[in-house]
């Protein structure tokens, strides 16, 4: 995504979508898009049907300045996967049901699912738990983040990556889903794993076939 208004619409247009899908409930939760040096975020305490467009601020990803409203006080954890993860060109932020109840109970979601496996990587992991906002919470969930496309957070919710919007956005509703299967599947007897090296490779795999495509565009 290249026009920074274009983002701004794409920004709001999700923050909508979040709630009507329920990945989102009041105004937790939060979007941004990275144009060049430059991201577009959620603004905090986001009413997400009350705002427009010219509502959504924008942050300089190296200095963390920014022009218009107040951004979202998860801005932190956003401009440092950008810093971190140069094909990241999108972040989301929820607190969805299934994902939320995982959050509680501190529990990473293993290798069951192939479609997790695929856009998130073998595992989703925990991080530890920081309070919201902090540099703490940052450093946390960078690490549970390495080498994957989301992170749950402890007793707060999950984090979902994307090489574009929509992609971040399969990621959350792909978590999601997985964290239900999960929960039920351990009332039915217990979640069978598939194995960590097959889960891995379907995940690269995954990525180099979806670069491919992208490069197309
Ligand atoms: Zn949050």
């Amino acid at each position: 995504m290249n026009d920074i208004e274009q983002a701004r619409k794409a920004v709001r247009d999700m923050g909508v979508r979040l709630l009507q899908t329920g990945l989102v409930v009041g105004t937790w939760g939060n979007v941004s898009v990275r144009v060049g040096e430059k991201v577009v975020i959620t603004p905090s305490g986001a009413n997400y049907d009350l705002l427009t467009e010219t509502d959504m601020p924008i942050i300089d990803v190296a200095t963390g300045a920014f022009e218009g409203a107040k951004p979202s006080s998860e801005k932190g954890l956003h401009l440092e996967v950008y810093r971190q993860r140069k094909e990241i060109n999108a972040v989301i932020h929820v607190h969805s049901p299934y994902t939320s109840t995982l959050a509680a109970a501190r529990k990473e979601l293993p290798p069951i699912l192939d479609d997790v496996a695929q856009l998130i990587g073998p595992s989703v992991r925990v991080a530890d738990y920081a309070l919201s906002g902090t540099e703490k919470i940052v450093r946390k969930t960078m690490r549970a983040l390495r080498g994957r496309m989301a992170a749950l957070m402890a007793n707060h919710g999950a984090i979902c990556l994307g090489r574009d919007l929509e992609e971040a956005y399969l990621c959350c509703q792909v978590l999601e889903k997985g964290c239900k299967a999960y929960i039920e599947a351990e009332f039915l007897g217990g979640a069978k794993g598939i194995n960590r090296f097959e889960a891995a490779l379907m995940h690269q795999f995954f990525l180099r076939k979806y670069s491919k495509q992208w490069e197309k565009k």
